[in-house]
């Protein structure tokens, strides 16, 4: 059980930078080694997409060291999702009834470059930029180096080695292809990609269209999406197959198809956008996938975190969240196994991977839920009433949105498992005219004690949905 204290960290990214302030916080010497210069002092994108959604979970790892006042001003609250139709039609939908529960736009430049400064405020904590990882001699504790600077090829050797490296994972690739033990990896694209555009401030430099809100232009198999910026922009993100329908990123090749495509399908969006085309031509076209793979860890070596351990599509806004999360949950397994690192690894992996896997097969539902369903009446409905339920009874009733986003103290997967039961229970009570009387009269129409009355329905048939879940998951043992 000796005590490893020598720690390098590939990636300074969102998760990296994290880790490496927790880690340097408990006591240990990290080194990190960042494959791309130093975006506080160099003018490039921070690397995928320009902001994020920060939600409960990425706070709740915020908290942990430390750090939340100063992430605080950086956060734009969106407390719903602003869906616009093709008429330029707004609706607002709110996240949750309860009115302390918001998600937040926040740049990932800003975010990333707050954690490296608080990381190198420690003694023990050192970063250095354009170091590539070319590969891992994992059974050796030994990484590879090129300094994009000197050309330089620089080895490594540490106690512990944690790839925060991203989606396409250096560690990940060398336990791929060493092939000395039994590594299991999947990656599955889906068949859209994504581009990032934008709006631009106004001519005084406020916001052009409403503040506090995601915004979403949904059309069936594609959509569009926009995120406030603290300067009055917003990021916008076309969301859009690469070959299918009658407008795909393969044949969206000149200014004028591009122009007729917003057009028709965002025209309020267009009005807001004099430099579409510019942006549309100026930036790359991005694909998107989940990585999934098993064992994370190499004995008592090495570790992978983050999206190098799990990539997932980006439409439950929760990958950088649940990489802030491993590292809350790694910090809790770390303080009770006292420098055994293999036992923390093995602990750390078998608690959380269910965990990442729901979140993973959640992000997909959410996909087809933010392009097709947001704007279908029935959708709708449940949505409005769920938001009674939370509004009217706060501590008795949470959606499986609220659950996944805004409690931070239950697991992805219990958010999912009793989430999907709720929605089931929600969604076939509709359709049997269980819920309401007349299918037209919404919950606005109902007393308090027939709302009591919905949401006792809706928990027993939930409970009955559940129960009947573990039974066939005990026939199937
Ligand atoms: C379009 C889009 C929108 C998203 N929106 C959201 C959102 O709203 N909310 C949310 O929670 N998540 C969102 N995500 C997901 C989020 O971006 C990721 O989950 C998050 O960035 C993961 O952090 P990470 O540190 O593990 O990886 P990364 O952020 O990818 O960081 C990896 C770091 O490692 C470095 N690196 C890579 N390879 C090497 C190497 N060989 N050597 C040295 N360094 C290396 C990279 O330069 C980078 O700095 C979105 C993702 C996309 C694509």
């Amino acid at each position: 059980m000796a005590k490893k204290e020598n720690i390098l960290i590939i990636g300074a990214g969102l998760c990296g930078s994290l880790l490496a302030l927790r880690l340097g916080q408990l006591g240990y010497a990290v080194r990190v080694m960042e494959m791309r210069p130093d975006l506080r002092k160099v003018d490039i994108s921070a690397g995928r997409s320009i902001n994020l959604a920060l939600s409960d979970r990425g706070i709740k790892a915020m908290r942990l060291v430390g750090i939340q006042d100063k992430v605080e001003p950086l956060c734009i609250p969106m407390n719903g999702r602003m869906i616009h139709d093709k008429e330029g039609n707004t609706f607002l939908s709110n996240y949750s009834g309860r009115s302390y529960e918001y998600i937040n736009s926040i740049s990932r430049g800003d975010l990333t470059a707050l954690l490296m400064d608080e990381a190198e405020l420690l003694e023990s904590v050192t970063i250095e930029f354009n170091k590539n990882c070319k590969k891992v001699d994992f059974e050796n504790n030994t990484a590879t180096f090129k300094d994009y600077k000197t050309q330089e090829e620089i080895k490594i050797k540490a106690d512990v080695i944690f790839g925060a490296d991203g989606a396409g994972s250096a560690l990940r690739k060398s336990y791929y292809l060493e092939k000395k033990f039994l590594f299991s990896f999947s990656q599955n694209y889906l068949t859209h990609g994504y581009k990032e555009l934008s709006i631009l401030p106004s001519e005084k430099g406020g916001f052009k269209t409403y503040k506090n809100a995601l915004h979403i232009w949904p059309r069936g198999n594609f959509m569009l999406i926009a995120l406030p910026n603290l300067d009055g922009s917003f990021t916008v993100t076309l969301f859009l197959s690469y070959d299918e329908g009658q407008y795909n990123f393969n044949n969206l090749k000149n200014p004028d198809i591009v122009t007729e495509f917003f057009q028709k399908e965002f025209p309020d969006a267009l009005e807001l956008m004099p430099n579409l085309v510019d942006d549309f031509f100026e930036n790359p076209t991005s694909p998107l996938g989940t990585v999934k793979c098993s064992p994370w860890h190499y004995k008592g070596n090495t570790l992978l975190v983050g999206d190098a351990a799990h990539a997932i599509v980006p439409f439950y806004g929760q990958g950088m969240n649940a990489s802030f999360e491993d590292v809350v949950e790694f910090d809790k397994v770390l303080k009770s196994h006292k420098g055994n690192w293999e036992e923390t690894f093995k602990t750390y992996e078998k608690s959380r991977r269910k965990d990442t896997d729901a979140i993973a097969d959640l992000a997909i539902d959410n996909f087809f839920e933010m392009r097709d369903h947001v704007a279908n009446p029935i959708f709708q409905g449940k949505r409005k009433l769920e938001m009674a339920f939370e509004q009217t009874f706060p501590n008795e009733y949470s959606s499986k949105y609220s659950m996944v986003t805004f409690n931070e103290d239950i697991g992805y997967h219990e958010a999912m498992t009793r989430g999907r039961a709720q929605d089931k229970a929600i969604l076939n009570m509709i359709a049997d005219n269980d819920i309401w009387t007349a299918r037209d009269s919404y919950w606005e129409d109902m007393t308090k004690e027939e709302l009591k009355e919905t949401l006792k329905k809706v928990i027993i048939e939930t409970e009955k949905i559940l129960e009947e879940d573990r039974l066939a998951k005990t026939m199937h043992q």
